[in-house]
This record gives C-alpha cells, structure tokens and sequence, in this order.
C-alpha cells in the first residue's frame, strides 16, 4: 500500500490550509510516520553485538530530516562532499558517517578522513593507494559478480561499475592489511526497490560467508557487514509491505550460524535510503489545466523537476485527490506538468476521479529519490520541503528554488584565456 492509512487521516483534513499557507507544490514529510519507521527497524534488527543504520543521504538530503533521523540513532551515507558537508552540519562524526563513493577523487578522500573523518568504504582496490597515511579501519564494496539478485535499477552485478570483484577481494584486504588497517567493516549493495526479503536476507548470507572467506585467509575479523540498502516499498496499491520481520528472522539465523562457525559475530549496518523515508513524503500539486486531444490531459502545477521517477524508470507513483476518495465521477487521464518533454507525466493514461481546475493532487511516496533528484532543465524550478510535525504544526524545511537560484552560477569574475597553438 502506498501512503499509509494513518498519514492520509492527518494530513487530507489539512492540506487545503497548509497549500493556502504555503503555495503548491510542495513536498510534505510526515516526521511521526519517519521516527515509527526508524524505531521498527532499530526494534527489528537490534543484535547483542549492534545495528546501525547509515541513511543513504542521496535520498533526502534534506537538513531537517538528518536531524530528526540523527536524533533516533541513526548515521549517514554519503558519496559525495556536499553529501558529507551536510551530514556534519547534523553533527554527524566518525561512526555516524559511513563514505561508500566510486570512481572517487584524492579531494573526496580528504574531505571524508577530515572534520572527524567517517567509515571509509572503498569500492576498488586500486583506490588503497589514494589513502596515506592509510586508515585503521577499512571496509570495502564487494561485487558478487554473476549471480540472480539485483534488479533493473541497479542491473546485474557483472556489469555494475560497482565493487571489488570475487577474486580481487582476498588481496584487497591483505593489501590493507600489509598498510597497517586493524578494523575492518565489508559491505555490498546489490538490490534497489527490493520487496523480496528473501533476496536481501540471500545477500546477508552472502556477505557472512565472504567475511569467512576472507577473514579466515587472513586470519582477520569482521567489526561489521554492511548490506547496503534496496529494501523496497509498495508502490503500487496491491503490493504488499516488505517483511521486516521475515527478514530479521533470516539474518539472526545467518549471524548465528556466522557465530558457529567463526566464533564471533560482527555488526549488521544497513544504509537504506527509500524505505526509511519513501512512503513518509507525498508531493502536493495543483489542477491548473485541462486538454482534450488524442487523450485528456490533466495539467498541475508541478512537474518532473519535482519528481523524476515516473519519467526516469517509467516508475508508478500512486495519486489520490483529498476528498473524492468514496465514488463520483472518473475519467482516464494522463497527468502532466509544464516541461517541454514529453514523459514529464506524473501518470498515463490513470483512472482518476474527474478533476477540477483548482484541486489539489496527492502524489505519494516521494519522501526518497523525490526532490533529491529533482533539476532545472526547461527553466522549471524545484519546489518547497515542508515538514509535518508530531506536534501537528507544519513547517518549512527547504525554501522553493528562485530565479536567483537559477541564475546563480552565471554571476562569477570573468575569465578568459588564450590557448597558445600546438604548444
Ligand atoms: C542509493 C544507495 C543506497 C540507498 O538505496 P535505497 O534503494 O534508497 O535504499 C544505499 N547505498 C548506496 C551505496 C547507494 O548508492
């Protein structure tokens, strides 16, 4: 089920104050819905040994929501600077930070071990070099290389730029190893949107034995495994939640045979990004238009620079209208913005309730992967962030983008520069 029950009854009865307050579109977080969600997995995977999870910040990067999620135990992942620049805003230092970038720059590097440093996790094994003085502790992405698992987004791992491959993954720790590394932490991420807890519960496996593997080899330990994220969300109405507590039961089963067999159990992180904030965030827009061609066409006044998915992946965001939930008439439309592109639709060809000029449109699960990855192509500019508090106020957490925004890179000192010919 898309957004929940419980977020639709707080949420519909207000939402024509909130869009006269602030103007649509927004995007609007439920902070109730986020921390329920952050206690259930801490509940869910809580070892004697520990459970973190490291918010994949690329889903949200939103300083608010760091905040809150830093405020129910939980850390960041980031790939980039500004990833990393945002993360310590929240206060977030060396534990609270796990750094999983690829194909990465010496200056990435810096920035990541610097202002308290982070969990470096290194996604090749030419990368060692880049660190001196090399860390003490050190993790490392592994690509399993061909097997079933991972999916569209992502694609099969054989391809996947992502990772130390099987054969490279002994040497790689034994490199760290010969450079001083004493910690060390093993990570992958192989699914995206997965609703299968078999296949995340196949990769915890996987990743236990290539920890035996390697630590064995080396005669090394683990302090943690890191699953990566993927754990999917029910976009469509007829899709079932995804099993935490299946999934839970299957990796305590992993991490106990772990323990037969190697006499100690590491840590389990996770750094899931959609699911921790996916179905808490919905996108509010506006009927502006109407047009009969071919098709109807519904116009609001939000676009693809607000939410790329259904553009991107073809991906199904569910649309509710507040109000006309019980019968009236309906009518099959496509739901479009204003950009000059012809897949900035919100929905083809749906069954909707018959929509006014003026009405609000409820957009769901775009509280991962939503604004992130919004951009400004076409001159359409992203929309606001606001935050729905447990105390029931609501409240701005990102201004809309402004021309000035848009403009902002063009005023700069001028530069010009004369290449001497052939030299
Ligand atoms: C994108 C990403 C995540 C989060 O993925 P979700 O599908 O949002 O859970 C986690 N780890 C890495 C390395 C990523 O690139």
């Amino acid at each position: 089920m898309p957004m929940s029950e419980d977020l639709r009854r707080r949420l519909e009865p207000i939402l024509d104050d909130i869009a006269a307050h602030f103007g649509t579109p927004f995007h609007i977080y439920d902070e109730k819905g986020i921390r329920d969600n952050a206690k259930a997995f801490a509940q869910h995977f809580q070892t004697p040994e520990g459970y973190r999870e490291y918010f994949a910040v690329k889903a949200l990067p939103n300083r608010r929501i760091l905040e809150l999620l830093a405020s129910e135990g939980i850390g960041f992942d980031c790939s980039s600077i500004p990833e990393l620049v945002l993360a310590r805003m929240v206060g977030a230092a060396e534990d609270d930070i796990m750094f999983t970038s690829n194909n990465t720059t010496s200056e990435e590097f810096e920035a990541a071990r610097a202002d308290g440093g982070s969990i470096i996790n290194l996604d090749d094994i030419s990368l060692i070099d880049k660190l001196n003085p090399f860390p003490e502790r050190i993790c490392f992405r592994y690509n399993p290389g061909a097997r079933r698992t991972g999916n569209a987004i992502i694609g099969n791992p054989v391809e996947a730029k992502y990772g130390v491959s099987h054969d490279q993954i002994v040497p790689a720790y034994r490199q760290a190893l010969q450079r001083g590394a004493r910690r060390f932490g093993l990570h992958t991420m192989v699914a995206s949107n997965e609703l299968d807890y078999r296949h995340i519960a196949e990769t915890t496996r996987m990743l236990l034995d290539i920890a035996a593997l390697v630590g064995q080899a080396l005669d090394i330990r683990f302090e943690f495994i890191n699953i990566g994220g993927g754990i999917g969300i029910p976009y469509q109405p007829d899709q079932a939640d995804f099993d935490l507590a299946a999934l839970s039961r299957e990796i305590r089963q992993g991490f106990t045979d772990f323990r037969r067999r190697n006499g100690y159990t590491p840590q389990l992180f996770m750094e899931c990004g959609r699911c921790m904030t996916g179905p808490h965030g919905v996108l509010v827009t506006r009927v502006i238009n109407h047009k009969d061609t071919y098709r109807r066409y519904v116009g609001v006044d939000a676009c693809m620079s607000a939410l790329m998915r259904p553009a991107m992946y073809g991906a199904y965001h569910h649309i509710s209208v507040p109000g006309r939930n019980n019968g009236g008439p309906r009518q099959t439309v496509d739901v479009v913005g204003a950009l000059c592109e012809n897949n900035d639709k919100f929905a083809v060809q749906r069954d909707l309730p018959a929509l006014a000029a003026g009405e609000l449109v409820v957009i769901h699960d775009t509280g991962a992967h939503g604004h992130a990855m919004g951009f400004n192509y076409n001159g359409r500019l992203q929309p606001k962030e606001l935050l729905l508090r447990t105390d029931g106020r609501v409240e701005l957490i990102r201004r809309e983008q402004r021309i000035e925004d848009y403009l902002a890179t063009l005023a700069f000192r001028p530069d010009i520069m004369q290449p001497s010919a052939g030299a």
